[in-house]
């Protein structure tokens, strides 16, 4: 035999045996697994080989395909769905003020709130901003109403605070007004104002348009890049508690190119641990065009990798047509010229977009486009749109335009009822409706000034309908069921990024992005699963989070 042979079949050898292409380096078994296959199929154990799934099905069948040295994690019981996706989540502005921002994500009364400002006025410099930047809504407070000055003032003397809700409303203490000059409504950007009292007092809230809120604000002091980069590390960690491995990012207010090198460095790095589809805004008001074609002209659709990738234009492409339910018809042009030229070089797109109304003028320029290029291979979205007619349904089926459903109404229900009766709300997002028609839906929230980005918040919203102060606004006509709200925020939302046919299930060749439930999501009480956590969080395999009976895996050597 020559030397040439020999060495061939000992080659052949060594990689038939002991070690087979087919061998898994982890195995789960003894669980619940959620696959988010066509079939709905739940199986009791997972391998997993090279951060893919090799193959599921029961244990001794999974045991069975272990290679030496694999690790074997035994589930005891417990519920495992893919990694869930958020296709539209503000997550890289979210994450920049992770570590500086006081959060009120969840909090259940204004005294846990402001408990949560004590304890950040206790580690913070005296003198330094205590900024809670959205995320909550009083209907989440059981005393049903905004905190007030001087309960701020209480909670942390010696700081400047500024709170803000959504984009219309914001209060600051005494410090915080005189560091931001506030004084009169002169001073007060873009035509937002002074709240007074009865007795015409300022009451330290300011309230006004959008614009307002956005300018204000601007003027807070902005994290350092070492606190951007080490909020941007603990946000992923925190998606990664909650079973995110994904989210679609659309840009949004306050967020400039500058911004985004932050989350370019955890990249970097190495130490993403959650999977980002993000897209560009429109930046200069009057000159969007421009900007897309400098900033993109070295950006390919799809550049990045599986952790980091763009993928187009929005969630607003110009300023003249954000929120804007009468555009001109210079608005409208300008907008087609963007939106064609995105087609053309096969750009993704998604638009932010309220209510059915005015959408028209939205999907008639998406149709134009669709004359010249067909637009359904690019899956293009609408965002919101939570009072979607049939019709509107229709065209976007027709033309591939998927749709992000945010749990707006988690919030906002009360207002909806109030604006457009409790009939209407009943179908508010019509999911059922837009599945059945065939249109691609994501599962989202939207967070973090407008909406928590908990994502077991908006499943149970999906489920019950409620809001957060327990009004029941939907209909059983259009409420989905367990395994189609979950599949909108796994496959579904992957389907934006066209990642669906690598990750969104848990089937054989697809990612190991998989979440190991604290709760039974299939089987606790519809009201429980907003309570749900991770307890073992895997983004291709690696464990990126562990708690309770799991916590030694996360930093433990295979
Ligand atoms: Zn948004």
């Amino acid at each position: 035999m020559s030397k040439t042979l020999l060495l061939a079949a000992l080659v052949v050898a060594l990689f038939a045996h002991p070690v087979s292409a087919q061998d898994a380096d982890t195995v789960l078994v003894n669980g619940k697994i959620v696959t988010v296959d066509a079939k709905e199929s739940v199986v009791e154990a997972i391998a997993i080989r090279d951060g893919r799934i090799v193959a599921t099905g029961t244990s001794p069948a999974m045991r069975k395909l272990a290679g030496p040295g694999a690790r074997t994690i035994d589930l005891q019981g417990r519920t495992v769905v893919p990694g869930l996706i958020d296709s539209h989540l503000h997550a890289i502005r979210a994450a920049l003020s992770f570590s500086t921002e006081v959060n009120w994500i969840g909090a259940k009364s204004i005294e846990e709130a402001l408990g949560r400002i004590r304890k950040a006025a206790q580690t913070k410099p005296p003198g330094s901003w205590l900024i809670v930047a959205g995320g909550w809504n009083e209907q989440q407070f059981a005393e049903k109403r905004r905190p007030t000055q001087a309960e701020l003032e209480a909670a942390a003397p010696d700081n400047p605070v500024y709170v803000q809700l959504g984009y219309g409303w914001a209060v600051l203490t005494d410090d915080g007004l005189r560091a931001l000059k506030l004084s009169a409504d002169a001073d007060v950007p873009n035509g937002g104002r002074l709240e007074r009292d009865a007795s015409g007092k300022p009451t330290g809230a300011v309230s006004g348009p959008q614009a307002a809120i956005i300018a204000l604000f601007d003027r807070l002091p902005r994290p350092t890049y070492a606190q951007q980069v080490e909020g941007t590390r603990a946000f992923f960690r925190e998606m990664n508690r909650l079973g995110l491995t994904g989210a679609m990012d659309p840009g949004g207010n306050n967020l400039t190119p500058a911004d985004y090198a932050a989350v370019q460095e955890v990249w970097r790095r190495g130490e993403m641990t959650v999977r980002i589809a993000y897209s560009l805004n429109g930046q200069t008001s009057g000159k969007e065009f421009d900007d897309y074609q400098s900033l993109l002209a070295l950006v390919p659709m799809g550049f990045g990798d599986g952790m980091l990738r763009f993928v187009g234009l929005g969630e607003r492409l110009t300023e003249a047509m954000n929120n804007n339910p009468r555009p001109s018809d210079a608005d409208k042009e300008k907008y087609f010229e963007i939106a064609r030229w995105a087609a053309q070089r096969g750009y993704g797109l998604t638009m932010h977009w309220g209510p059915d109304a005015t959408v028209d003028h939205l999907l008639t320029l998406f149709e134009r486009v669709n004359r010249e290029i067909p637009i359904a291979p690019l899956r293009w979205s609408i965002a919101h749109l939570n009072d979607a007619s049939p019709k509107t349904l229709e065209r976007m089926h027709a033309l591939g335009v998927g749709w992000t459903v945010q749990d707006a109404m988690y919030f906002g229900g009360e207002a909806f009822v109030k604006q457009a009766g409790p009939d209407a709300a009943r179908r508010v997002p019509p999911v059922v409706s837009g599945d059945k028609i065939g249109v691609h839906i994501g599962g989202g929230t939207d967070a973090h000034r407008v909406a928590s980005y908990n994502p077991f918040t908006s499943l149970q919203w999906f489920l019950d309908g409620k809001t957060v102060s327990g009004l029941a606004m939907r209909g059983p006509e259009e409420t989905p069921t367990r395994q189609q709200a979950l599949r909108f925020y796994t496959k579904g939302s992957a389907w934006f990024s066209h990642d669906d046919d690598t990750r969104g299930s848990l089937e054989p060749g697809k990612l190991a992005d998989l979440a190991v439930l604290s709760k039974d999501y299939l089987t606790v009480p519809v009201g429980k699963i907003g309570d749900i956590e991770s307890v073992l969080t895997m983004v291709g395999g690696k464990i990126v989070y562990a708690a309770g009976v799991f916590t030694s895996l996360e930093n433990a050597r295979r």
